[in-house]
């Protein structure tokens, strides 16, 4: 999953950025709105965290202006806890959820968390695909009733798949939600992680099917009555 991280605080953006790293999301940060936009032009992210005291244009505006063109984001707010009012303009501008600073760490993974699945009308915090199950608290995966062992970027592809299933998740969407500006991760590697993923599959009868031109679906196993 990638993160756009608007906010001007070199010290505040350094540390979340780490921090979300941490937790298994790429992030790129940017330090204005102008810069966001040009950011969401060209770029495809799963969520947006904004803080809504930044240098020109505000964060307030600027989400206004996002959802003005129907931009649909999951986008949580940053703010300073003497200004709770910002955050209630910045929620009626159209952001999802706020958080005020100093905030925790845990509290910004689980509120991103939240965000994201329910962009993908997706309520539990566990999603199951067949005899597959995977907890995104912990990001833990379950196959068959054994735990299955996925380093970061195949448990990110699988999570996507799943969040998506039975809709298909596009390649280079899935290139760009892995790997950031500064991951030299190119389509050949995502065909890699998705053939090692395919191996641990198979045995329960997942496929991960190639849709050509498009990208990959989860099919889960034919049910029988
Ligand atoms: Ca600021």
């Amino acid at each position: 999953m990638r993160i756009l991280l608007v906010e001007d605080d070199t010290l505040v953006a350094d540390g979340l950025k780490q921090g979300l790293e941490r937790g298994g999301y790429t992030v790129d940060r940017v330090d204005s709105a102008e810069a966001a936009d040009e950011a969401l032009k060209y770029d495809a992210f799963d969520a947006a965290i904004v803080d809504l005291g930044l240098p020109g244009e505000d964060g307030i505006q600027f989400i206004g202006r996002m959802r003005k063109r129907g931009e649909p984001l999951p986008i949580l707010i940053l703010t300073a806890r003497d200004t709770l009012d910002a955050c209630v303009s910045g929620l009626d501008a159209g952001a999802d959820d706020y958080l005020a600073k100093p905030f925790r760490l845990p509290e910004v993974l689980a509120r991103l968390r939240v965000m994201i699945r329910r962009s993908h009308s997706r309520t539990a915090s566990r999603l199951t695909a067949g005899p597959l199950i995977l907890e995104l608290g912990s990001r833990s995966a379950v196959l068959a009733g054994t735990p299955l062992e996925l380093p970061g970027r195949e448990w990110a592809i699988l999570e996507a798949l799943v969040m998506a299933s039975p809709n298909v998740v596009n390649k280079d969407k899935l290139v760009q939600s892995l790997g950031g500006w500064q991951a030299d991760l190119t389509p050949n590697a995502i065909e890699v992680y998705v053939s090692r993923l395919r191996q641990k599959l198979a045995t329960a009868g997942l496929t991960i099917r190639t849709v050509r031109g498009i990208g990959y679906r989860l099919d889960e196993p034919e049910r029988t009555v």
